[in-house]
Formats: structure tokens, C-alpha cells, sequence
């Protein structure tokens, strides 16, 4: 459903809804078993898309949310995030226009202000893998398989502006997108899939709340990167399994978003005391890959400061520091470990 300005008898003008870019709605209730961009390649049911996000396509934020300005019946223009997600929602903000208007030095006309058109159909590449190779990523990825091409878009996708807006508009042809998506559930299924892509030839690009504004998920053109590449969607990863409270640790799968950790935490009384302005979406994984940085930083540190060991699934198994003696390949850290100074050799965590 594409939303344009539109002037009703109660003068509401949207002039920046999440939903508007959301193009895919009316197409999926029709044509549900088919690619929405003419070029993707059908696969019966692997077509169906399988993020289940809440996130806007092509915008930052929550399809539910939005600024919303409206013009009142003293034709002063309100502007209201919509939906009830947070506390500011629903509360009228009637000096933000004048505000930007003066500090931007421009004339915000909610009568005149006209969204940027988007194609509704961008082409994008064919996925490469065939059909028995997509069956076997299925067979693995419990959370789903997609070659939709909405999911693909997404996924060889950051928050830049040149992200959002070449999404918006359709410009994709020149870019190369993940020939597929998938979500595993568990590390186990993590190690499946990288042991089929070494053994397959196949690139994999993890893939957390794709949030990154440096290109990070971008899929290298085929000069550099010949291979076919999967993108991994880590956010089924998502539990924490346990929490030590009176040693300040915390076992936490990669893909949970800073979020959803952040209100798991909060029932124990305790903090990861990392907020990174994109922590509604960002997950545990991207942090840790970006050495990302928080506004409490002064306080608790970096990520890299407040992580104590990570689990890395490799090709010859999973690479793991201060373990325990938890066994070959095992990720599960020991509650009681004392996660004492690295004395000797590398540090995982700085390779990571
Ligand atoms: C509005 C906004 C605000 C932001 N605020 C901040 C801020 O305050 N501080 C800050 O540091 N950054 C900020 N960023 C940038 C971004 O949020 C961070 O870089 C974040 O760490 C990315 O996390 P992600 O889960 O979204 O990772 P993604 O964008 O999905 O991926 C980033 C990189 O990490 C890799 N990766 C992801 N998950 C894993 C995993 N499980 N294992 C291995 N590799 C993985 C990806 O392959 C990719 O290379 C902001 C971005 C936006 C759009």
C-alpha cells in the first residue's frame, strides 16, 4: 500500500509513514507464491517471505511508527508519531515545524510536500543457486530459506542514506544482492551451513539487524566475490541462557537485538550498559562485529570492553577462548568460569 500525502476533512496530511514504502503489501495478498520483482526466480514455496519483521522496508523504524503532521482546525501543523509504541506517540509536537523551519531556513507546506516516488517493480538479479542447493540450505535453516526478493533487497542491504533511498527508488539494478536468506535457529545449524558453503563453494555474509550505515552487508561485485553468496539472519538466535547476577555475566546468543536484551535483562535488575543509538534493531553479533560504540561508554565501556568471550563457528569447528574445558566444539561457557586476563597468545575477541 503506497501512502501519498492526502488531504482529508479533518486537514491530516501524512508526510512521513513508515508504511509508505511498503510496497509489497497489496502484491503478496494477491500473488502470494510469486517473486514481487519481475527478474527473481520462482521456487515454489521457498518463495514465501519469511521475515516476519516488524521493521519498515526502505525506512528506519517500526512499520507501526511514523511522524504524521497534521494541520489542526486553526491551521496550525502538529506533528504526532503515530501508533502507541512509545511514550512520546500521540503527543502533539506543535513547535517541531517551526523549529525546523527556522533552523533549516526552509517553508514546510504540508499541502505541497510530496513524497520521493519509488518503482514499484526494481529488477534484481536471478538467484544463482539451484534448485537442489536451496533444498539442502532448507533442510538446515529451520527459521526459513527466501529467494524473495524483498528479503534479498533487505539483507545486501545497511540504514545509509544511499540504502534507503536506492531502495525507495528502485535504483538496485546496479548492485548485487544475497542469492538467498537464510535464518538458522541454533549454532549447531550455523555450523551446518558453513560446512555446506565450504563444501558447496558458496560466500556466507551474517547478518544481525542490518543496521550498519558503512556498506558492511553489501555483497562484493562478482569481480571480486565470483562466488553465489547466502546471507545468514542471525536474529533467531535470539535467547539468553543465563545470568549470573552477582559476577555481572550474561550467556547471550548473537542475534537478540539490543531490545529485546536490554528488557531480558531488566528482569534480573541489570544492564548490559551498551546503548548504541540503533539499539532497538542492532543485535549482540553486529556489535561485536562493528566494535561498536554506546552512548555510556564513559561508564561501562565499548562492546569490546564489555564482552568476555565470543564463540566463533568456523570451517574446522567452533573457536572459543576462555571456555572452561567445555569440549571440542562445545559453546556452552561454564556459569562459574572466572573469565580471568588473557595472558597468553591472541585475543579472539580482537580478531573477531
Ligand atoms: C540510526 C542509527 C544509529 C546508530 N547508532 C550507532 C551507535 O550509537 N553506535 C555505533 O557503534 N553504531 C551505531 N550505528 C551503526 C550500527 O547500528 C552498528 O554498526 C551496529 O553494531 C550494527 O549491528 P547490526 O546487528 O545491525 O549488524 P549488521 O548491520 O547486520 O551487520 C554489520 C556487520 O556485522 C556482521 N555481523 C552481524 N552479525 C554477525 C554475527 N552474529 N557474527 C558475525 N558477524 C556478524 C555483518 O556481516 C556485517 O559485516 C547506528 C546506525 C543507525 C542506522
Amino acid at each position: 500500500a503506497m501512502k501519498l500525502p492526502i488531504s482529508t476533512s479533518s486537514n491530516d496530511v501524512v508526510i512521513a509513514d513508515n508504511d509508505y514504502v511498503d510496497f509489497c503489501e497489496d502484491d503478496r495478498k494477491h500473488r502470494p507464491a510469486k517473486p514481487i520483482f519481475p527478474g527473481s526466480r520462482c521456487a515454489g514455496s521457498l518463495v514465501s517471505e519469511v521475515d516476519k519483521s516488524e521493521e519498515s522496508f526502505g525506512a528506519w523504524g517500526y512499520k507501526d511508527s511514523g511522524f504524521v503532521l497534521n494541520i489542526d482546525k486553526r491551521g496550525r501543523r502538529i506533528v504526532s508519531m503515530k501508533g502507541d509504541r512509545y511514550r512520546i506517540s500521540g503527543k502533539p509536537l506543535s513547535r517541531l515545524v517551526p523549529f525546523l523551519e527556522n533552523e533549516m531556513n526552509v517553508t514546510i507546506d504540508p499541502l505541497r510536500t510530496s513524497l520521493p516516488s519509488f518503482v514499484a517493480d526494481p529488477v534484481i538479479d536471478l538467484c544463482e543457486i539451484s534448485d537442489s542447493g536451496l533444498e539442502k540450505l532448507d533442510r538446515i535453516a529451520t527459521g526459513g530459506t527466501s529467494i524473495y526478493s524483498k528479503d534479498r533487497c533487505r539483507h545486501g542491504s545497511g540504514q545509509s542514506q544511499a540504502d534507503i533511498f536506492s531502495i525507495r527508488r528502485g535504483s538496485l539494478q546496479d548492485r548485487r544482492f544475497p542469492d538467498v536468506v537464510v535464518w538458522p535457529d541454533n549454532t549447531s545449524e550455523v555450523s551446518q551451513l558453513v560446512a555446506l558453503a565450504a563444501a558447496e563453494n558458496w560466500c556466507l555474509i551474517p547478518f544481525g539487524g542490518g543496521t550498519n550505515v558503512s556498506h558492511a552487508t553489501w555483497c562484493p561485485p562478482k569481480e571480486k566475490e565470483p562466488r553465489p553468496i547466502i546471507s545468514v539472519d542471525m536474529k533467531r538466535l535470539c535467547r539468553v541462557l543465563w545470568v549470573n547476577k552477582e559476577d555481572g555475566l550474561a550467556h547471550v546468543e548473537a542475534g537478540i537485538t539490543g531490545g529485546e536484551l536490554a528488557s531480558q535483562l531488566e528482569k534480573f535488575g541489570v544492564t548490559m550498559g551498551h546503548e548504541p543509538d540503533s539499539i532497538e534493531f542492532s543485535t549482540l553479533g553486529g556489535w561485536i562485529a562493528t566494535k561498536a560504540s554506546g552512548m555510556k561508554r564513559s561508564r561501562y565501556g565499548n562492546i569490546e570492553d564489555i564482552i568476555k568471550d565470543v564463540s566463533v563457528v568456523g570451517v574446522n569447528g567452533i573457536l572459543g577462548q576462555e571456555r572452561g574445558g567445555t569440549g571440542k566444539n562445545s559453546t556452552k561457557i561454564d556459569k562459574s568460569n572466572a573469565f580471568g586476563r588473557v595472558s597468553t597468545g591472541i585475543d579472539l575477541r580482537s580478531l573477531m
